[in-house]
């Protein structure tokens, strides 16, 4: 068992996707679920993720320039500055399993005018995954989706709020993981029944059942 849903965002899909019976699928998560690694692997089994980033960019925090103002250009493998230098791969280590490319230029960011909203380093390094293609793709797709976040708090954070609503300001009635596991199984098989019961009406419910 993992405590982090930053690890669960693969195996997630897998199941959705299994259950659905489905070769191909979209799948949306919060930015608590992104991880670079988990993206990668959701891609090699045909799921297409859409996770915004987490917004952790210290630099931007303290007002400085962001990874983002930094433009990746695949044909060259430098990155574009704000100030317009290309920052060339200079180094190449290994963190985690994750193979990291860094970049900069010093001479450019030697007496930039813009260096005091860049680094207060000697230059500015910008670092790479080996794999950032795929995290520059999910960009793009969130870029040209922009709804796509509005449509999962509507549909996947309404049940979990309603159901947190019937359950009240208290914790688990239950103890351990596997009893925890079914005393929220049977909240959402509550949920579901009344949310068929809603859209359905009663009768026509039975009926299915019956059938
Ligand atoms: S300090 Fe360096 S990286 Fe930053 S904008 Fe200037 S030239 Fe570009």
């Amino acid at each position: 068992m993992t405590g982090s849903d930053r690890e669960q965002l693969a195996s997630m899909a897998g199941k959705a996707r299994d259950a659905m019976g489905v070769e191909a699928l979209d799948v949306l998560a919060d930015r608590g679920y992104f991880s670079g690694e988990e993206i990668l692997a959701c891609e090699a089994m045909g799921v297409t993720p859409y996770v915004p980033k987490p917004l952790t960019s210290g630099a931007k925090a303290a007002g400085r320039f962001g990874k983002q103002d930094f433009v990746y250009q695949p044909d060259q493998d430098v990155y574009r500055c704000p100030a317009g230098a290309l920052l060339p791969r200079h180094m190449t280590t290994v963190e985690k399993g994750m193979t990291l490319h860094r970049y900069w230029d010093r001479a450019s960011c030697t007496g930039c005018a813009l260096k005091p909203k860049c680094t207060p380093a000697v230059e500015r390094r910008i670092t790479r995954w080996e794999h950032e293609a795929v995290i520059d793709a999910l960009q793009t797709r969130m870029d040209l989706a922009p709804r796509a976040m509005r449509i999962r708090r509507r549909l996947v954070e309404h049940p979990f709020g309603t159901i947190k609503a019937w359950m009240g300001q208290t914790h688990f009635l239950m103890k351990r993981l596997p009893n925890v596991k079914t005393e929220i199984s049977l909240h959402i098989l509550a949920y579901n029944i009344k949310r068929m019961m809603a859209v359905l009406g009663t009768q026509p419910l039975m009926k299915a059942i019956r059938a």
